[in-house]
């Protein structure tokens, strides 16, 4: 076994294809009788760019898991995706052919163009996953722009029509006035940005004037009505001649903020004031409104149905409904209906606006504040709210929204949100989520099916074509079937696949499309920040491959916490490595001293084995035990830790150690060595398999140096052997051991002091304890010293322990000092075991004196 990894795995990579070990691992464990089935389904991830350590640390989770559940018996096939349609790559292709009008586009051509971009990515990530390693069915994966697939997205889109759950409607929704297309929710992020903040009067009958807050000026020309909260006070509060009418508990902030002096010369009420517009002629309704706040503004909201979805719930629940106004157009100007800024942009006309209303004596009170705003999740301009004529998924029809949480409820009672805050999460965004949006105006995507055929039709959301991947995929590939086990993407997917794939299974089928959603964190570089090219942090997975191997991606990965978010940096790759390098050695290690074993022929029987050896049999089981249930429960960073520690530590630093002296010095044939070599061979087959869901090359080379014809991702899992536990027997080493550590620690005293050079050059003196008599022709070999003395019975001060420097001479060929160094003139310079161990060697003339 050579390091040189990345090498060797593309050399593996090619053997896997040859011997074509995913299908034979899915097919092997069809075959089985009585193999139960576990279906990971695959979100699909965009086809737009390189992978980066995101998508790592999602697939390489999903493959663990994958290979981990068919070594432990199950059938376990594995369907990887594509997003193909959407915003990204119809923007980057627009970008590429330098098209900066999208009306002006062939759609017939440009989404031939768009195909063969998408195939192109897919042709690439496909390259780059199957380089980490993951197995699955790469050569049949799904692509939402299949014509099959998209078959099923019409299909499912008019099965939720026909049964009422999706409706076309004129409401507010984001909207990106540079891609001119409505957003999701799922589609616009929050950013910090500076905007007015202004007060406006609006003249009231009896001569009072309400006055409003609001923090769009442009949407004031939308303005139908003045909302107030039912269940407060509201004032008329005299300024000099005029008379303003606001909520009691803001005319303090209000004076302050206007400076505006004057008094409350009593109360207003609310119920039955009207208004009129401050400049355009209409009569503006008056009405009570529990949303709004006394923690700012003026306690009175100016409501545009027509650019917010509180104002337009509003305006429905009024009879007759309240008009929805939005005059602006898809690029974000106003149209004719408000000839004051006609063609200007609403936010280059917001300040014009705020001039306006100085100019008509109504403006109280301007400031910029910086409130949190939403934002297009591909241009990252900010959108606006804007009423347009749209398709709605009614996520109410029918108690929508109530199966929904009891499903969410349901998996929880399963323990199925893995980690459990997963559950909380999506409950409370499916609890206030509005309709969903279903349309776009975009390009390269499903068209809408519409009984009126338009000039440009809408296609539908992206997200609902993913959503929809458990009836394109699950419900139609004979392999799989439905609801799949597990879901398992990173936490952000709680707002997008998890809830949009919820969303019309729940509705269409009665119950959700998984039964597990195992969610993880976001990648971060070493400090914590996410990475990014601006911070020059970023680390690619295909760097990593290149340079460590894709099995130090992989220990990275199931070596993180990845709950929370994850860390990747230089100094961890380091770490990592050397936990690689412990592991790999200790394989190599036990490997190299097998090379002369044939287990079925010279295996000792366990009741021939010393006790140490038995007691390497125990903690074996202990180990297998213990890794495979945190493999049971997703806990693959107990996983690797045990593993990287039973290598490093009982292994490497005792047992392996305890045994050299067996293993090159005795005779070959010996029953001594050969004990020490059956357990060797129970241990290498044990962690090889338990390590391969993580380390799928290394173990897989480590398997075949063993003699095995086939992958290891054929093999099984190991079972503890519960013959193999002695209990009895670890207690009675306990002790033993916790005296080695003593002696050890002595011996490096006396090292550092320069009594001695290494522990072979040492005699123990000790006292111990009369029950452990019996291995006192042990502890040499325990304590890896030449020679041990016993001083009978212990003091009451407990554990004496004295370093000398060990008798007789050193053996030229085991380096343990013995008394009978030189004893047979043949073979003058070893001592009397080793030179029977030659004479033997000598005889059968494999050596010569
Ligand atoms: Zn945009
Ligand atoms: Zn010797």
């Amino acid at each position: 076994m050579k390091a040189d990894l990345p090498n060797r795995e593309q050399a593996m990579l090619a053997q896997w294809e040859k011997e074509a070990v995913y299908e034979q691992s899915v097919r092997r464990r069809l075959d089985r009788k009585g193999s139960r089935q576990f279906i990971l389904h695959d979100g699909p991830p965009y086809a737009n760019g390189h992978l980066h350590l995101g998508h790592a640390l999602n697939k390489i989770l999903k493959d663990i898991i994958v290979r981990y559940k068919t070594m432990a018996g199950y059938y376990a096939p594995y369907v990887p995706g594509w997003d193909c349609h959407g915003l990204p790559i119809e923007l980057q292709l627009m970008k590429e052919l330098k098209v900066t009008d999208k009306h002006k586009v062939d759609r017939t051509q440009f989404r031939e163009q768009a195909k063969a971009f998408a195939g192109k990515f897919v042709d690439i990530q496909r390259q780059e996953f199957k380089r980490m390693g993951i197995l699955g069915d790469w050569e049949n994966p799904y692509l939402t722009m299949d014509e099959g697939y998209k078959r099923v997205i019409v299909e499912t889109f008019e099965k939720l029509e026909k049964e009422g759950y999706v409706y076309r409607g004129k409401k507010p929704v984001y909207w990106c006035y540079v891609d001119e297309t409505a957003l999701a929710e799922a589609e616009v992020e929050y950013e910090n940005d500076p905007g007015p903040s202004i007060f406006v009067a609006f003249p009231g009958a009896g001569g009072v004037e309400l006055v409003i807050w609001t923090t769009t000026p442009w949407t004031l020309p939308a303005n139908v009505a003045i909302a107030y909260n039912p269940n407060e006070r509201y004032v008329v509060f005299n300024a000099g001649k005029r008379g303003f009418v606001l909520a009691e508990k803001r005319v303090e902030e209000f004076s302050k903020l206007t400076g505006l002096t004057g008094n409350i010369t009593g109360d207003f009420n609310m119920q039955g004031a009207s208004a009129r517009h401050p400049w355009i002629d209409r009569q503006v309704k008056v009405l009570p409104a529990d949303f709004v706040a006394m923690d700012t503004g003026t306690g009175l909201v100016h409501i545009a149905p027509g650019h917010g979805m509180e104002d337009f719930v509003l305006g429905q629940q009024q009879k007759p409904a309240l008009p929805i106004l939005s005059p602006v157009d898809d690029r974000g100007r106003f149209t004719e209906e408000v000839p004051e800024w006609k063609g200007e942009h609403v936010f280059k006309a917001n300040p014009h606006i705020v001039e306006f209303l100085m100019g008509k004596n109504i403006l109280l009170h301007h400031e910029e504040i910086t409130h949190s705003y939403p934002h297009c999740w591909r241009c990252h301009k900010p959108v606006i709210f804007r009423a347009t004529e749209q398709w709605f998924l009614n996520v109410d029809h029918k108690g929508l929204r109530r199966r929904l949480l009891d499903e969410i409820e349901k998996i929880d009672k399963n323990k199925g949100w893995i980690p459990g805050y997963g559950k909380n999460r999506i409950a409370g965004m499916i609890e206030t989520r509005p309709d969903w949006c279903l349309s776009r105006q975009r390009l390269w995507g499903t068209e809408i099916p519409a009984s009126v055929p338009q000039k440009e039709p809408d296609i539908i959301d992206v997200w609902f074509e993913s959503g929809v991947s458990w009836a394109a995929v699950l419900k139609r590939r004979p392999e799989l079937s439905f609801p799949a086990d597990m879901y398992l993407e990173g936490a952000d997917q709680h707002r997008g696949w998890f809830q949009t794939s919820l969303i019309p299974s729940v509705a269409l089928e009665g119950q959700a499309p998984f039964k597990t959603v195992l969610t993880h964190g976001f990648v971060m570089d070493g400090e914590g920040r996410p990475m990014s090219k601006s911070l020059g942090n970023v680390i690619s997975p295909g760097e990593i491959t290149k340079k460590f191997g894709a099995d130090i991606l992989r220990l990275w990965v199931a070596s993180s916490d990845y709950g929370a978010d994850v860390r990747l940096s230089q100094e961890i790759l380091k770490g990592l490595s050397d936990n690689y390098r412990k592991v790999r050695n200790t394989l190599r290690y036990m490997l190299n001293n097998l090379s002369d074993f044939d287990a079925t022929r010279q295996a000792v029987p366990y009741k021939d084995l010393p006790e140490i050896d038995r007691w390497a049999l125990h903690r074996l089981q202990e180990e297998i035990r213990d890794v495979l249930a945190a493999y049971e429960t997703y806990q693959f960073q107990r996983v690797s830790s045990r593993l990287v520690g039973f290598c490093g530590g009982d292994l490497s630093s005792f047992y392996l150690d305890v045994i050299k002296d067996r293993l090159y010095c005795d005779a070959a044939g010996s029953l001594s060595r050969r004990a020490a070599q059956t357990v060797l061979c129970a241990v290498v087959d044990a962690l090889i398999r338990l390590l391969a869901p993580i380390m799928g090359f290394t173990a897989d080379e480590a398997w075949r140096f063993m003699g095995h014809k086939e992958s290891v991702a054929l093999a099984d899992l190991p079972v503890v052997d519960n013959s193999l536990l002695d209990s009895a027997l670890v207690d009675r080493w306990k002790k033993l051991l916790d005296c080695r550590e003593s002696v050890l620690l002595e011996i490096e005293k006396a090292r550092t002091a320069g009594l001695v050079k290494a522990p072979r050059d040492v005699k123990v003196l000790i006292n111990i304890r009369p029950e452990d008599m019996d291995y006192v022709s042990l502890l040499p070999a325990i304590f890896g010293v030449s020679q041990v003395e016993v001083k009978q019975g212990r003091s009451s001060s407990g554990l004496e322990i004295e370093i000398k420097k060990a008798d007789g001479h050193k053996c030229a060929r085991c380096w343990i000092y013995k008394n009978d160094v030189g004893t047979n003139n043949r073979w003058p310079e070893v001592c009397g075991r080793c030179a029977d161990v030659l004479e033997d060697l000598a005889r059968t003339g494999k050596i010569t004196a």
